[in-house]
């Protein structure tokens, strides 16, 4: 079991998953704990006639038959069982829950063979080993350490050593009542329930939570993680001079102190998309930091116009849960001062994630570019209009071969139109398949990318500027 590194995203679904695992085998369904209330009863009458064997004198019997046949209640009390244990073991129905429900099982037992009594009062539980001594402990160091952070659900992970729980699980099959109550599930029940009579309104779920609270049995440790919360929208990038997502100074990696090239501030570039639209989120959300999650991303000299492209924000450890979302519109709208806009903000998911980065919309742009020793404008318009609904072929640009293997890809160019020409500068709009790399479709990247405008007009071209226009995505 690893505690510690929940950084990095992957790992932290992971550690989730696996917290999901183990936090759901602690609860068993309330439907389970139903149907062992009905076999209750009917095992009890079944069992009850074993009464028998204690009137005639069959005292201590080390093969006694499981719980709820009252040599098997009487079993687990010699064995030393505490309280807590005898209560969800034991197969009877009792006024009071829990410790005080395990008394009335106790005492009865003893009324009916003073002999039990002998046994006195048990040393260390073998079947929690004294577990539920600790819960009172746990819930003050739950309310603790969930102090100041806004919360409307809990889940437990509870972290219980193997070997108690293989001993528990072989005592409890073999002398417990059936159906009855698994260790690790008690002890999440105990915790809950008194957990509950200081946060009332808290509620207790088996997945998507506020806040995960991890609990160490043996070593009484409690972690809370604060689950992030998600934010969906477009955005709309209307400056060439930023970065969709933080970038780290290239001196210093993005050092916490910075170096003298990006004076201190450890970022390549001041401004991002993420952070012009985070910042103020974070702020207003008391969070740590935020992940940015786009649907693809254009680069730093291209503009998105349009209805913006979709991304999701995630905000990492939040205090503040709660918070009016067209107010944080207006605040990161002033935030951006121009740079960046965004129409709306919806409260959203992880999986929206995913589904935001599977997505591949086509897109429309406008493109502005110089070609040298220009054609006739006529020429030039029928050039480029006969690239419409072809198929490019387009080697991983250089640009970007650094960071991708090389391959070949195939994308269509779904239309392409609108040509102006003006002067020795040509302005086109034009649609194209998810992935399409738009400037190399014009200056053809030293001839990566077959056909290009390049190389139907047999020219040099230079790309002025680059807009996405709109991002196809619903
Ligand atoms: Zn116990
Ligand atoms: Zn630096």
């Amino acid at each position: 079991m690893q505690w510690d590194g929940l950084e990095g995203d992957e790992q932290k679904l992971d550690e989730e998953d696996e917290w999901q695992l183990y936090a759901s085998a602690g609860y068993a369904s309330a439907e389970v704990a139903a149907q062992a209330e009905e076999a209750e009863e009917v095992d009890k009458e079944e069992w009850f006639d074993g009464d028998d064997l204690v009137v005639n004198g069959a005292s201590i019997d080390w093969d006694a038959p499981p719980c709820p046949a009252p040599l098997g209640v009487a079993h687990i009390i010699k064995m030393g069982a505490c309280d807590h244990c005898l209560h969800r073991v034991a197969g009877r129905r009792t006024k009071a829950r829990g410790a005080e429900g395990g008394l009335e099982i106790r005492e009865d037992a003893h009324a009916r063979d003073p002999e039990i009594a002998k046994f006195g009062a048990p040393e260390l539980c073998p079947l929690c080993e004294d577990l539920f001594d600790d819960v009172g402990n746990i819930v003050s160091r739950v309310i603790e350490s969930t102090q100041g952070i806004e919360h409307g659900t809990i889940q437990f992970g509870i972290h219980l050593p193997k070997d108690l729980i293989q001993d528990e699980d072989s005592i409890r099959s073999r002398h417990g009542a059936p159906a009855s109550r698994p260790l690790k599930a008690a002890f999440a029940d105990a915790i809950q329930e008194q957990l509950s009579e200081h946060m009332p309104d808290i509620e207790f779920v088996k997945e998507k939570p506020d806040l995960m609270i991890l609990i160490d049995g043996l070593t009484l440790r409690v972690d809370i993680d604060v689950r992030p919360v998600f934010l969906y929208s477009r955005y709309r990038k209307l400056s060439r001079e930023i970065p969709q997502t933080r970038w780290p100074c290239r001196a210093c990696r993005g050092r916490a102190q910075g170096c003298e090239s990006c004076q201190g501030t450890g970022l390549q570039y001041p401004d991002s998309v993420q952070d012009l639209i985070g910042e103020p989120i974070r702020v207003a959300l008391q969070a740590e930091d935020t992940s940015f999650h786009g649907m693809g991303r254009e680069d730093i000299d291209v503009r998105c116009l349009g209805s913006g492209r979709p991304f999701v924000l995630e905000v990492k450890n939040p205090r503040v849960r709660k918070a009016d979302l067209v107010e944080l519109v207006a605040a990161v709208n002033e935030n951006s001062s121009g740079m960046v806009e965004i129409d709306q903000l919806d409260w959203s998911d992880k999986k929206r994630i995913g589904r935001v980065k599977e997505t591949r919309s086509e897109k429309s742009y406008t493109i502005r570019f110089r070609v040298d020793d220009i054609p006739e404008e006529e020429t030039v318009i029928e050039a480029i209009s006969g690239l419409s609904g072809v198929v490019l072929e387009q080697e991983t640009p250089k640009r970007v071969s650094h960071r991708r293997a090389a391959k070949t890809r195939k994308r269509k160019v779904v239309s392409i139109g609108g040509v102006t020409v003006d002067g020795d500068e040509v302005q086109t709009t034009l649609r194209c398949e998810a992935g399409t790399y738009i400037k190399e479709l014009i200056h053809s990247d030293e001839g990566r990318t077959v056909p290009s405008v390049s190389g139907v007009l047999e020219r040099e071209c230079e790309v002025l500027w680059l807009d996405v226009e709109e991002i196809h995505a619903d």
